[in-house]
C-alpha cells in the first residue's frame, strides 16, 4: 500500500513523500534537511526525486539528495532542474517499480513555462499549478495557458486526490468567498479547513470534486464568478480566459 506523507518545509511548503516497504520517493524537495531526517528516522531508501518546476522552494534540496543517494531525478525537460537525469513531458510515464506506482506526466504551463504534474494511483502532484481553492501565480505563462492547464487537471476523475505544494488553503478560501459569497460548499469548506489548521493539520489532500465545487479558478463559467469578475473589471466579460485573468489579477491585489 502506497503511503503519502507531507514533510513541512520553509513557511508553507509541503514536500510530499511516497513510501512503500523500505522505498521512498519525494516530490519537490525544496530543502534536503527534512527529507534526510525523515528517511533516516524511518529507515527508508530514496528511489526517486520528482520535480514539478524549477522554483528554488521546489528544487533547492535536489542536488544534495541526489548526490547522497544516487536517486534518479525526474523533472520538466524544458526547465533548469538540478541534477536532472530523466527529463519528462506530457505523454511520458514515470514508473517507480519499488513503490508499485506509475505516474502519467501532464504539461501544465502557466505558473512557469514548462511546469509538469504527475498523476497516478488516484493522486495528483501538481506543484504550484492548482492549489486547494486557488491556483498559482502567472510568472512565466499566460492566462490562456493556465486556463488550459487547469482544465486538463480538472478533467481527471472527481475522486482524484490533490497534493499541491503549499498550505495556502485558508487564504485562498477567504478570497474565494469574496468571489462567491453565496456558495454554501465554500462556507462549509472554510469551517473544515479552519478546524484542521487549528489542530495544526494539513488541509491537503483535497479532491477534484471539492475543487470543482469551490475553487473559483475552475468555475469560470459559473454565473456568480462571471458576475464578480465583471464587477472587478467594471466591464462585462464572459469569455473564460478573461474571467480567469480578472480574478487572478484581483487575487494578486487582494
Ligand atoms: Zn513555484
Ligand atoms: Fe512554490
Amino acid at each position: 500500500m502506497l503511503e503519502i506523507v507531507p514533510l513541512p518545509a520553509f513557511r508553507d511548503n509541503y514536500i510530499w513523500t511516497l513510501r512503500h516497504g523500505d522505498a521512498a520517493a519525494v516530490v519537490d524537495p525544496g530543502d534536503a534537511r527534512p527529507v534526510k531526517d525523515y528517511l533516516a528516522r524511518e529507515r527508508l531508501r530514496l528511489v526517486a526525486i520528482l520535480a514539478t518546476h524549477h522554483h528554488p522552494d521546489h528544487v533547492g534540496g535536489i542536488a544534495e539528495l541526489a548526490g547522497d543517494t544516487g536517486a534518479p531525478v525526474y523533472g520538466p525537460r524544458a526547465e533548469p532542474i538540478p541534477a536532472l537525469t530523466h527529463p519528462v513531458a506530457e505523454g511520458d510515464t514515470v514508473a517507480l517499480a519499488a513503490l508499485g506506482v506509475a505516474f502519467a506526466v501532464f504539461d501544465v504551463p502557466g505558473h512557469t513555462r514548462a511546469h509538469v504534474a504527475y498523476y497516478g494511483a488516484g493522486a495528483l502532484f501538481c506543484g504550484d499549478t492548482l492549489f486547494a481553492c486557488g491556483c498559482g501565480r502567472l510568472f512565466e505563462g499566460t492566462p490562456a495557458q493556465m486556463v488550459g492547464s487547469l482544465a486538463k487537471l480538472a478533467a481527471l476523475p472527481g475522486a482524484t486526490r490533490l497534493y499541491c505544494a503549499h498550505e495556502y488553503t485558508l487564504a485562498n478560501i477567504e478570497f474565494a468567498r469574496k468571489v462567491e459569497p453565496e456558495n454554501a460548499a465554500l462556507a462549509e469548506r472554510e469551517a473544515r479547513a479552519r478546524a484542521l489548521r487549528a489542530q495544526g493539520r494539513p488541509t491537503l489532500p483535497s479532491t477534484l470534486d471539492e475543487e470543482r465545487a469551490t475553487n473559483p479558478f475552475l468555475r469560470l463559467a459559473e454565473p456568480a464568478v462571471v458576475e464578480a469578475a465583471s464587477r472587478y473589471l467594471g466591464e462585462r466579460v464572459c469569455e473564460p480566459v478573461r474571467v480567469f485573468a480578472a480574478i487572478r489579477e484581483w487575487k494578486n491585489r487582494a
